[in-house]
């Protein structure tokens, strides 16, 4: 049985490949681990690549992956968990900003402390203070109180999963950053947290631009529904919909009420009028919504779709 995969994903990192690759095989040959090194070029236009094959041609340990194009962080991470083989999968940045030394011991957290999940913290960060390290304080925080896992760096490249893990999740879009949550929503609870060491960028430049903020927030949401209230769309909808169907109602009856039986006039002047016009719209919208997430629900494949742990007798 393989002891570690090793799953980086890269995007143009040419330069770093040789050096991290050496490098891992340094540490796994020290610690007498079995191992494989999986790169997954995410359609690098330099020459990744032919650098890849060119690794793979002096060390069998390291396989690749190329995609016809660029398709992001996400999707390479999810390729790249599919071919692992190892016991236990350890993913890392191919940027060299993570460290291969701290592979003997997440992985000796996974055996020992018996976690489904090892999650990086980079305490003391080497990139800019104000595009990377304050935002993603407040990623963090954010994720943490959606999420109620208590991490203080979800989106640090270097974790290391037992094999089950990898194999129940499904990385897709900018994912990547909530992997945890993803894992804690598929039922692996335990889920630890180690200090590791993080450099500055040895090689070429970052990856991801200012589009990281938006779309870290907006897959935040997705995450948090579609963990929710994915299987059950009605519940969330529906039920503010109808709320809001009910208090517009009884805003009309009691402007009608006033009408008819209290001789009020001019009704269509009031504020309250409208509030009530709103309330009975936003209410039919936010319950159709609902019902026909429901419906689409209904039709997909997945909808069956349980993560059984075990089974007996049968
Ligand atoms: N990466 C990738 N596909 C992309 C963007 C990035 O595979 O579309 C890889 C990149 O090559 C690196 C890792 O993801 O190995 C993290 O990217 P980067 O170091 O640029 O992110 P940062 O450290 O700046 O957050
Ligand atoms: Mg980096």
């Amino acid at each position: 049985m393989m002891d570690i995969s090793i799953v980086i994903p890269l995007f143009n990192e040419e330069e770093s490949l040789p050096e991290l690759t050496d490098w891992i095989d340094r540490v796994t040959s020290s610690n007498q681990l079995s191992y494989e090194v999986i790169l997954i070029d995410d359609g690098s236009t330099d020459n990744s690549w032919k650098v890849i094959e060119n690794l793979r041609s002096k060390n069998p340990h390291i396989k690749g992956i190329k995609f016809q194009r660029n398709y992001g962080k996400s999707a390479a991470l999810n390729e790249g968990f599919k071919a692992a083989q190892g016991e236990i999968i350890i993913t890392m940045d191919a940027d060299m900003q993570d460290s291969p030394d701290e592979i003997p011991e997440l992985r000796k957290m996974i055996l020992e402390g018996d976690f489904d999940i090892v999650s990086g913290w980079k305490k003391k960060r080497y990139d800019n203070t104000f595009t990377k390290n304050i935002p993603s304080k407040l990623f963090n925080a954010a994720a943490r109180s959606m999420s109620k896992i208590q991490l203080n760096d979800f989106n640090c490249g270097l974790k290391a999963y037992k094999k089950k893990v990898v194999k129940c999740i499904e990385v897709y879009g900018e994912m990547h950053r909530y992997i945890p949550v993803l894992a804690k929503w598929a039922g692996f609870k335990k889920i630890g947290e180690k200090v590791v060491e993080h450099r500055a960028r040895k090689y070429g430049v970052t990856k991801f631009g200012w589009t990281r903020f938006v779309n870290g927030f907006l897959d935040l949401m997705t995450i948090f529904f579609v963990g929710k209230f994915g299987k059950r769309p009605m519940h969330f909808f529906g039920l503010w919909g109808t709320l809001a169907f009910i208090f517009g109602l009884m805003v009309f009856t009691y402007l009608t009420i006033s009408k008819f039986f209290f001789d009020v006039t001019g009704m269509t002047d009031r504020p309250l009028f409208y509030f009530a016009i709103l309330a009975m719209i936003m209410g039919t919208q936010l319950f159709l919504a609902g019902f026909i997430g429901e419906l689409i629900s209904r039709n997909s494949i997945e909808r069956n779709n349980y993560l059984i742990e075990q089974k007996t007798g049968l």
